[in-house]
């Protein structure tokens, strides 16, 4: 099964980012390489300018780019157009400003000072307006600037008819383990209505449950977690035994790339039609504002998937929390599962203790249920004390540079044409 285009959740709910795959032949995909390594290449020496001091602001920045197209030692950087070397300074500078910012809000434990990028599968070349040209049928994607990258056949565009070609704001051009991607950045933003339900909804995360929600109800797992995770482990087993540098262990690290590729294509697949469905039932989300970040960087297998597909499950909620216009609200975990949620007594418990009884007033309740009646009751109070906030203020704890994956949502664009 191949899906041709998909829809993309983007940090900014007025762009819509839609990808298609790119057919060429080696030869194109060869100057594709090309020029992903020169965006990297760009970004690299701007973050060496500045640490060398040379490079002081974003107008510096962008001065660089200018001063490496006509460097007679980087033949190559002059080849990337020229607005395209801007998308990577900024790509830089904003690196530079995290670490700033990091530094001003004094951060415990580490600053994140810009890295050099080092070679990986996984990259993109960024284009804004210029250097590529979509063909009229908008089948056919050219890049025009020096790498002479030729055109390419995009699989199933057409949905980029429903826009005006101005609406592309920026083409992006990604290489993955299983081949090269445009994704088309569009100035759109998506709106649909929505009845009210008269529901709201605190959900409480889990290992045993994918979520538990304030009715009781429970979402579990899917199953394909369980079985790609161990498809994962011994793909990850068999690439450890090959040889380094060998051209067996380049067949194995694609074969795992590829692997990790499908697997979280079904997983966001999975989330974003249950993203969906809890916005469309209800007028108030409440969820807890897990640190992602340090979720994600746990070793053991099965969590980090649950904790990427619990991620990428709030990402979409956000998502449709735009769309619908139903606000999504992210509270501070702790005590959620401590309290009870009857009276507000703190009644400890330890992680094996499934039945919230409360020695205070009586109430039992199963102990996640009880997490998330606490998460939408100090969602509600949130609310009520921040009058004037918006919604993603205070769930802001979103890192802004995070690496898109594919999502795919056939449902969601099906939707989307219905309501045209
Ligand atoms: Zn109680």
């Amino acid at each position: 099964m191949f899906f041709c285009y998909n829809l993309i959740v983007s940090t900014n709910d007025k762009i819509i980012v839609y990808e298609s795959k790119l057919e060429g032949t080696s030869d194109q995909y060869e100057r594709l390489d090309q020029a992903i390594r020169t965006g990297r290449f760009v970004r690299n020496s701007i973050i060496r300018a500045w640490i060398d001091n040379r490079v002081k602001s974003r107008n510096d920045a962008y001065k660089h780019c200018a001063v490496l197209a006509k460097d007679q030692k980087f033949p190559w950087a002059g080849l990337l157009n020229s607005q395209a070397r801007q998308a990577h300074a900024e790509r830089a500078w904003a690196a530079v400003e995290r670490f700033y910012r990091n530094c001003k809000a004094k951060i415990q434990g580490k600053k994140g000072f810009p890295k050099f990028q080092k070679y990986q599968v996984r990259a993109s070349v960024e284009y804004k307006v210029s250097g590529w040209k979509l063909s009229e049928c908008r089948r056919y994607l050219n890049l025009t600037d020096g790498f002479k990258a030729g055109t390419f056949k995009l699989w199933g565009t057409r949905d980029l008819h429903y826009y005006q070609l101005k609406q592309i704001k920026r083409v992006r051009i990604v290489r993955r383990h299983d081949g090269y991607y445009a994704q088309f950045l569009i100035d759109h933003k998506r709106e649909e209505t929505k009845e009210l339900t008269g529901q709201q909804i605190g959900l409480d995360v889990g290992l045993n449950h994918f979520y538990t929600d304030n009715f009781g109800n429970k979402i579990d797992n899917p199953r394909f977690l369980r079985k790609d995770e161990k498809k994962i482990k011994r793909l990850q087993r068999r690439l450890s035994k090959t040889e380094k540098g060998s051209r067996n262990r380049k067949k194995a690290r694609n074969k795992l790339g590829r692997v990790h590729l499908k697997v979280s294509r079904r997983r966001n697949d999975w989330v974003c039609k249950l993203a969906q469905r809890v916005i469309q039932s209800s007028d108030l989300v409440a969820i807890e504002n897990l640190k992602v970040r340090n979720l994600i960087k746990n070793h053991c297998l099965a969590k980090s998937i649950s904790d990427a597909a619990w991620y990428r499950f709030r990402r979409w909620l956000e998502y449709f929390s735009g769309v619908y216009g139903v606000p999504v609200i992210a509270v501070n975990p702790s005590y959620t599962s401590q309290n009870c949620s009857n009276c507000g007594q703190k009644v400890v418990k330890t992680l094996s203790t499934r039945t919230h009884k409360c020695p205070h007033c009586n109430y039992v309740a199963d102990r996640d249920e009880n997490a998330a009646i606490n998460i939408l009751k100090s969602a509600l109070k949130e609310l009520s004390t921040t009058v004037g906030r918006t919604e993603c203020q205070v769930s802001g704890e979103i890192p802004l540079c995070l690496r898109v994956e594919t999502l795919s949502s056939k449902v969601t664009q099906r939707k989307r044409k219905s309501n045209q």
